[in-house]
């Protein structure tokens, strides 16, 4: 059992510093991981540009995979429950909710409502144990939280992927709700779907997409390189939007693509661009949907025409990440594609604690498409 834990800690937003934190007893329900890697996100980058009011000092990192390092006399199994012990990989869903507010009493099936949720990755250093995110050699996941163990031939990377795999594979199924594809509902087997952003987690819901059996993937984006990966992560289609001058263009370029030239059964933006909202409440057919998962963040409002989104009968869906048994389906999903899909081609850039600036950096730039931080070196 280690005694200290070196982790990566934020005290004030763009500030970052190395820190020894003691490692308390492993809880009889909790397990010790000991960290492999952990991904730089978008959420990240805004913490750290000063985006997040949060309880600072904070531990960040929350898309992460390890190896059981410790466990608890209660733990046998993960969430899906497969029976773990000592040296197994796994991976962590960050999110925790408090089973007693208004949501979690009745709307337990979206538990992201939850008004008291806490998330690794996003937590004070003076919260509970104090090792609990992924940007440390060691984490504590506590009873409360899900954790999962990775397939047996399944590299340990691969695990850092459920996470943001879990936020796409959920706004794919968004689109996919109500759930009639003869009725032209959503999407279905053999429709078409546009991905606006093609980021780690648009790429990642193009996959999604592909192995649901999507007929027609487009995807939207504004960088040739990004583009021609889209391609290798299940896109059928792509459409270059420096292109085209207007916001009408390249609608029209997109609907000309679908058969009908109507445009894809459903969109989902995942650019985090205002002006891709307003453009994908008129990407999809009339009738069709709109899943919205690219603003996590605040990065400005979006021009919206109430009389369009009536016109167009046009189902409109925020996504807000994932209930814990999302990664059961990332997981499966990572199995089933990873000899096909270039997913270890996202890790662009790997760092070490001491160059974690130079990790931020990239992923703020967009030259990384998901920077990760390996606590015990690259
Ligand atoms: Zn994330
Ligand atoms: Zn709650």
């Amino acid at each position: 059992m280690p005694q200290k834990s070196r982790a990566l800690v934020m005290e004030e937003p763009g500030e970052l510093e190395v820190k020894n934190l003691e490692v308390p007893e492993t809880g009889a329900k909790d397990i010790l991981v000991k960290v492999e890697l952990s991904g730089i996100c978008g959420s990240d980058v805004h913490m750290y540009d000063g985006g997040m009011d949060l309880d600072f000092p904070v531990l960040p990192g929350h898309e992460f995979s390890g190896v059981i390092e410790d466990l608890g006399d209660d733990v046998d199994t993960d969430a899906k429950g497969e029976p773990v012990s000592e040296g197994d990989k796994v991976t962590v869903v960050p999110g925790i909710v408090c089973g007693e507010c208004w949501y979690c009493n009745n709307v337990p099936t979206r538990p992201t409502t939850c008004k008291n949720r806490d998330v690794y990755g996003f937590l004070g250093t003076d919260y509970r144990q104090g090792v609990h995110g992924g940007f440390s050699e060691y984490m504590i996941a506590d009873g409360r939280s899900s954790f999962y163990k990775l397939p047996d031939e399944m590299d340990i990377e691969l695990g850092a992927l459920a996470e943001p795999l879990s936020v796409a594979t959920r706004a794919f199924e968004r689109a996919y709700s109500p759930g009639i594809p003869d009725a032209r509902e959503g999407i279905g087997i053999g429709k078409s779907i546009a991905v606006q952003g093609a980021g780690p987690v648009g790429l990642l819901a193009m996959s999604a997409a592909e192995a649901a059996g999507a007929g027609q993937i487009i995807a939207v984006d504004a960088i040739e390189e990004r583009l021609s990966l889209a391609q290798e992560f299940g896109a059928t289609h792509t459409v270059d939007l420096t292109q085209y001058d207007g916001d009408d263009d390249l609608i029209q370029a997109v609907k000309e693509l679908t058969p009908g030239n109507v445009g894809p059964d459903a969109a989902i933006e995942a650019a985090g661009i205002p002006v891709a909202f307003s453009q994908g409440i008129e990407l999809p057919r009339d009738g069709g949907t709109l899943v919205e998962v690219g603003h996590y963040a605040y990065s400005g409002e979006a021009e919206v025409n109430p009389t369009r989104v009536v016109q167009k009968d046009i189902d409109i869906r925020g996504s807000l990440a994932y209930p814990p048994n999302q990664f059961e389906t990332s997981l499966s999903l990572l199995d089933q594609l990873k000899d096909d899909v270039p997913f270890d081609t996202l890790f662009n850039h790997k760092a070490g604690f001491d160059d974690a600036e130079s990790a931020y950096e990239a992923q703020k730039s967009g030259e990384a498409y998901r920077a990760t931080i390996h606590p015990f070196g690259v």
